[in-house]
């Protein structure tokens, strides 16, 4: 029997162009990772933890996959790299294209490389708002509470709203 595990992603760019940034990386999730089933809409926020930058747009997707945490991340690492990320020696800076793991189910994973759940999922706005509107009653392992109560509790007053793309 084909065990899939319930996997949380955040998608975020702002770099023009966010929107299709945001697209591509859907199509090589479903592609190389696993059936997106799960898709929020689109959430735009100013930039959190620096200010020289554009505002972000994020989304989260639930996925079934059959690989490993670790296989997920570096095929993340690798969609970012495809779509054109410059990486820079500053922790927060603009990005084309960003994907954190947010939940393996209801794994623990502290590894080098890996912290899962998303050691900051439950500080920032931007992750908890997509994700609450996708899996309000899903429950942090660690936290042992659901994605709704950690966006009750959130103690982050940067302004996140709802993105509407303009019609062309
Ligand atoms: P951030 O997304 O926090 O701005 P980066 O995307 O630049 O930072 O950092 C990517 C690195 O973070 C990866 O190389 C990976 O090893 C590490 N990492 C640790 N935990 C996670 C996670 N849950 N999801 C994605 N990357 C993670
Ligand atoms: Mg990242």
């Amino acid at each position: 029997m084909t065990h899939f595990k319930e996997l949380f992603l955040l998608t975020g760019s702002n770099i023009e162009p966010r929107l299709d940034y945001l697209e591509k990386a859907e199509l090589h999730i479903a592609e190389r990772i696993g059936s997106i089933v799960k898709s929020s809409s689109i959430f735009e926020s100013e930039p959190w933890g620096f200010t020289d930058g554009g505002a972000f747009l994020n989304k989260v997707l639930r996925v079934e996959t059959e690989l490993t945490a670790d296989e997920v991340l570096s095929i993340i690492l690798d969609i970012e790299k495809v779509a054109g990320r410059q990486r820079t020696t500053n922790q927060y800076s603009s990005r084309t294209l960003d994907i954190d793991i947010l939940y393996f189910g209801d794994e623990i994973i502290k590894s080098d490389r890996l912290l899962v759940p998303h050691p900051r999922l439950q500080e920032r706005r931007f992750t908890l708002m997509p994700l609450a509107e996708i899996a309000a009653d899903f429950i942090h392992p660690v936290l042992k509470a659901t994605n709704a109560e950690l966006l009750h509790a959130i103690n982050d007053d940067s302004k996140v709203w709802s993105f509407k793309a303009e019609k062309l």
